[in-house]
């Protein structure tokens, strides 16, 4: 046996790993980076490597435990996954063992003169065990030639996955210097890579400067698109189209509702697919992910909670309903397409106003300090002595800094930390028993909410790189390898993502001078309006039109009625839904979504950011045949309600409503009473007949 550092002070490069792969594991070659990690370790330095899952991280740690002299430390958080690799290794006949809780102190012991006497080459513990002082010291006499840390980004607070216990592993390798630290990682941004770094000790004396391998990023067969949508119709028919021209695949949303809604039209077109929320009785959800795995499904709509163990080599889409709350996040469920190395297809659908349901996460996981304070004294007002049973939303309507009651609930369990207050769940109820402690403990209370404000930040750190990486005109796959520092990021160009494809076909460019003068009309018209109207009637102002809509609220006075008086109101509605796409022009909420300016809005109107404008052309719009609105599937919806009515009633169709009508519709797609009498063809009269059928079927759009 040879111990890494005396190799080191030999030739590294010369030791003979490739015949030592070959002999254990029966592999021919290296992966790429796998002999490079190697390497460093021979030369006795640490190192880091961040390589995605399924690269072959273990082999890094595994031959240099068998060829080195002593004993490989493997600290690893899942206790499953710990046992699945002992297990794996003990097939090959490699001596592997792990020391868990349910060990007693003698075969510990036991285990540890396994290793001393070279019996046992890997050791696997959960970095919790290293609370226990006692096995520190055992491990003390016990030859450790490397310390190899598993899901090291465990110890950063950057990471998705903090676990304080990790922040122990520094003490183990200060009293092993002997040993080399060798700290693996799928995903660790440059922030979590320099906390990986500190926090485990990593090129403190006497060790040598680590070294920092990133790679493995690249993922060529995977053509990466952000789609701007306008509408939830225009997503519903990227959906058909991805299960149609692609066959299996996920698509992500971010709540349970949206996952519902979009499995059950989708359903509805005849598409087979199903769907996975942490909502779901475990028994359903253990059957979606069975059905899909083994390939009996082919389609399945979820939240973040499908993806665990979701191995399967040939999905070959996923699409994101929504926007995801980071890049970790967004970056892990692409990489769940083209496993087997073929063509895959990824799209974020994306609207700006999205932001929201990320935005509201957010606050519900990180609440503001007024919020903690509010609920505090709240709470002591009310019950002080004896506990009250309230549900989150009952708390959250008497707050004045939040209406969320996510938020709520966080704050209940921080303040519960901070013993503050005492709290019992009651099974089955959304309510919790809750009772304020006498005594505010003033200093767990301050360290609570300055680690809340922490993580905030972080946070929404992490949702900002998310929303550069979806508004950013340059090559997608460079970005993503940019963000997790990989060093093969020094190529900007690819055929395999929107942006570079859309450069290459000419679509992508600068406005012209007169398409930014309207860009910047219709932009001036929203901010001024500032969030009083919708698309239609600013449309409408837009193009100085006389309508009821118009007169009624004085708008021919406004100073930007008639601004493009010369273009038609279909071609000035498709710029306001470009404008939206591109996140200038943002909806409000609620059925009736009025527009406003996003800050990217403020930007462009003073030129200071460049719209993208798909594939809208200039003002030579303005000639040409008039264009059906592009909804489809609505105006199918539409035409078969007419001509049932048309049956029943013994009228004509065009008596019921004329195909101008219906285009109208489809194009403003009123949300209330009050905006359908804005379509021609449509008077007081028919909304009492038909309004409420007609709104039922455009609130499915
Ligand atoms: P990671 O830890 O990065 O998620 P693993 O170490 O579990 O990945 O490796 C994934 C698979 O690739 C394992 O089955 C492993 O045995 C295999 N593997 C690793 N390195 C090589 C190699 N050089 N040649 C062939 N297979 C390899």
């Amino acid at each position: 046996m040879t111990d890494l550092p005396t190799i080191a002070s030999k030739s590294p490069s010369s030791f003979p790993w490739e015949e030592a792969l070959q002999r254990h594991f029966g592999y021919p070659a290296f992966r790429s980076g796998q002999r490079e990690v190697l390497d460093a370790l021979t030369a006795g330095r640490d190192a880091v490597v961040v390589m995605p899952t399924g690269s072959g991280k273990s082999i890094c740690y595994q031959l240099p435990a068998l060829e080195a002299r002593g004993v490989t430390l493997v600290l690893s958080p899942l206790i499953s996954l710990m046992k699945d690799q002992v297990e794996a290794l003990e097939r090959r006949g490699l001596p592997a063992g792990f020391i868990n809780s349910t060990l007693g102190a003698a075969e510990i012991e036991q285990r540890l003169a396994m290793a001393r006497a070279g019996d046992l080459k890997l050791l696997y513990l959960a970095p919790e065990r290293l609370r226990d002082s006692r096995l520190l010291r055992m491990l003390e006499d016990v030859h450790l030639s490397l310390l190899a840390v598993d899901e090291a980004h465990c110890v950063s607070q950057w990471g998705h996955d903090f676990r304080p216990d990790y922040l122990r592993i520094h003490e183990l390798s200060r009293r092993h210097p002997e040993a080399r630290v060798l700290a693996l990682t799928a995903t660790a941004t440059g922030r979590v890579r320099e906390d990986m770094l500190r926090f485990l000790g990593l090129g403190a004396p006497p060790r040598k400067a680590p070294e920092v391998f990133v790679q493995g990023f690249a993922r060529p067969n995977l053509q990466i698109h952000v789609r701007r949508c306008a509408t939830h119709a225009e997503k519903f028919q990227r959906v058909a189209e991805a299960i149609r021209n692609w066959g299996s695949g996920i698509i992500y949303a971010s709540t349970r509702k949206q996952v519902e809604r979009v499995a059950s039209k989708m359903k509805a077109q005849g598409f087979a697919v199903d769907s996975y929320h942490a909502g779901l009785p475990d028994r359903e959800r253990s059957r979606v992910q069975e059905r899909f795995m083994s390939g009996r499904s082919a389609v399945v709509v979820a939240t973040n909670a499908f993806g665990m163990g979701v191995d399967r080599s040939d999905v070959r889409f996923v699409l994101h309903w929504d926007i995801p709350g980071s890049m970790e996040a967004y970056y892990q469920e692409i990489g769940r397409a083209g496993r087997d190395g073929e063509d895959s297809y990824c799209e974020l659908l994306y609207n700006y106003a999205d932001v929201r349901t990320q935005e509201f996460f957010l606050e519900g996981s990180n609440p503001s300090r007024e919020t903690l304070l509010e609920l505090l004294q709240l709470i002591r007002q009310r019950c002080l002595h004896r506990p009250l049973s309230l549900s989150a939303d009952h708390w959250a309507e008497d707050l004045d800094s939040t209406r969320n009651a996510m938020a709520v609930r966080t704050a209940m369990w921080l303040l519960e930390r901070a013993n503050c207050i005492q709290r019992e769940e009651e099974p089955g109820s959304p309510s919790a028993a809750v009772m304020a402690l006498p005594k505010v403990d003033e200093q767990a209370l301050a360290r609570e909410i300055q680690q809340a404000e922490a993580k905030a930040e972080r946070d929404r750190a992490k949702l900002d790189a998310m929303l550069r990486f979806a508004n950013c005109r340059s090559c997608l796959h460079q970005q993503i390898l940019l963000y997790f520092g990989d060093s093969d990021a020094d190529q900007d160009h690819c055929d395999a993502c929107g942006n570079c494809l859309k450069e290459q076909s000419g679509v992508s460019r600068e406005p012209t001078q007169e398409e930014w003068e309207v860009v910047q009309k219709i932009l001036s018209a929203v901010g001024r309006l500032d969030g009083q109207f919708g698309r239609a009637r600013i449309g409408e102002l837009l193009k100085g039109s006389r309508s009821k809509g118009i007169l009624s609220a004085h708008l021919e006075r406004h100073r930007c009625y008639g601004l493009l008086s010369n273009w038609r109101l279909e071609d000035i509605v498709r710029w306001l839904d470009a404008l939206i796409r591109d996140g200038s022009i943002l909806p409000s909420d609620g059925s009736y979504p009025t527009l406003g300016l996003s800050e990217r809005g403020r930007e462009v109107l003073k030129r200071n950011e460049i719209p993208d404008l798909g594939e809208l052309r200039g003002p030579q719009m303005q000639a040409g045949d008039v264009e059906e609105a592009d909804d489809p599937e609505l105006r199918e919806r539409l035409r078969s309600w007419r001509s049932k009515q048309s049956r029943i009633q013994k009228m004509k169709p065009y008596q019921i409503f004329s195909n101008k009508t219906l285009d109208e519709l489809i194009l403003k797609c009123p949300q209330s009473e009050e905006a359908l009498l804005d379509v021609s063809g449509i008077g007081p009269q028919k909304v009492q007949r038909y309004g409420a059928a007609l709104l039922q079927m455009l609130q499915e759009t």
